[in-house]
């Protein structure tokens, strides 16, 4: 027999608005207009949780991630749209897979156009296929794209191409130059389709254009531009994750007291410090910094002492009147996510992806 237990005995939870994340991916659309909007859900879309999210992507022209057993997943769940495999496949025994489903695949790499024209499949595949414009993770060489797009338009494995890159510094006020002018002199002697915009790209989508773009981390409310604070909400993004907790003990210390492991933390003078439901364990970054603001019954406090697996505490001096219950938001609606990963020196991206999995979730924001 399953054990009853109460379903959120431990205050902690992640609350998604999916009307957020759908008003998100219409500012995307619209950014992008008339680009295709293949919207990023890798990483279990950054954390949200894929099957969560889906309900609020219905407008989206296409899915995009790299893990094969989510995007068999996807289809399982219903999606009947393009889904873009961004790494493309693994190893040549992944094909058939593929085909079954109807995947497009990325083609980064020569031992992947070996292994498609040898492929015998059932259906043939959209291919993307990537051009290396100075990132040097994944790409074919500017010099090998048109030899290698004359081999995958004569195999029987491919159905479409479409020429793309990913720009390693789309979010640098020059970072476009140079890859851009690259992409375009290889590109200009196809005439093919091409997708080059990430999150970044959409918003600078006037200078960057394109058919297809794969916007992922505007669409959760983060701003992909992470040294300026508060570009998400001047872009018009809306939170999608606001992790929430309580305070679970009030404690007073003397002048010369201290908080937490190895006691980092030492009070100056008569202080309150709430202690919250949330640590290491639940994802909020152990190297967080005293001071790292939280949001403690609507006003801003700060972090004081080391963040531990499963508490944290923050300075209440100010808040005399937060009792034990008051709630608690790490990130989210009042908190951007984005001036949290700041302080721990990450970006939003991080923190959004490491919620753990003992952290329950309940879905807000999008009536059916
Ligand atoms: C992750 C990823 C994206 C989305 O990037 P964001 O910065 O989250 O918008 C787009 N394209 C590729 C190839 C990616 O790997």
């Amino acid at each position: 027999m399953i054990p009853f237990f109460h379903p959120a005995a431990r205050p902690i939870k992640a609350v998604v608005d999916l009307g957020a994340l759908a008003d998100n991916l219409a500012l995307a659309r619209d950014l992008a207009e008339p680009a295709k909007v293949f919207a990023v859900v890798k990483a279990n879309a950054y954390g949200h949780g894929l099957s969560r999210v889906l309900p609020a992507l219905a407008a989206a022209d296409g899915l995009a991630l790299l893990e094969l057993e989510s995007a068999i997943y996807l289809r399982a769940l219903g999606w009947r749209k393009p889904i873009l495999l961004l790494e493309g496949f693994f190893d040549g025994s992944e094909l058939p897979v593929m085909a079954e489903h109807g995947f497009a695949t990325v083609v980064h790499h020569e031992a992947q156009v070996r292994a498609l024209c040898a492929a015998r499949l059932e259906r043939r595949l959209d291919v993307f296929v990537k051009v290396n414009t100075g990132m040097n993770r994944l790409g074919l060489s500017a010099g090998r794209v048109a030899q290698t797009v004359s081999r995958l338009r004569g195999s029987d494995a491919v159905r479409t191409l479409t020429l793309m890159t990913h720009f390693a510094s789309a979010d640098e006020p020059d970072g476009l130059l140079e890859p851009m002018s690259l992409f375009r002199g290889v590109a200009e002697r196809f005439d093919l389709p091409v997708s080059l915009a990430n999150s970044a790209g959409v918003i600078r989508y006037q200078e960057v254009g394109g058919d297809v773009v794969r916007p992922g981390i505007m669409l959760y409310g983060s701003s992909p531009f992470a040294t300026q604070a508060g570009t998400a909400a001047r872009l018009g993004l809306k939170p999608v994750m606001s992790l929430c907790s309580r305070i679970i003990a009030v404690q007073s210390l003397a002048p010369g007291e201290r908080v937490g492991y190895g006691g980092t933390y030492r009070a100056e003078r008569h202080e309150r410090i709430g202690i919250i439901a949330c640590g290491y364990a639940d994802g909020y970054p152990r190297h967080a910094p005293g001071g790292t603001p939280v949001q403690v019954a609507g006003e801003r406090t700060r972090l004081v002492g080391r963040v531990s697996m499963d508490m944290m505490a923050v300075d209440l001096t100010g808040l005399p009147a937060v009792q034990v219950g008051a709630p608690v938001e790490l990130w989210g609606t009042a908190l951007p996510v984005d001036e949290v990963a700041a302080c721990a020196g990450t970006i939003g991206y991080e923190l959004l992806c490491a919620v753990t999995q003992r952290v329950p979730f309940e879905v807000t924001g999008l009536t059916p």
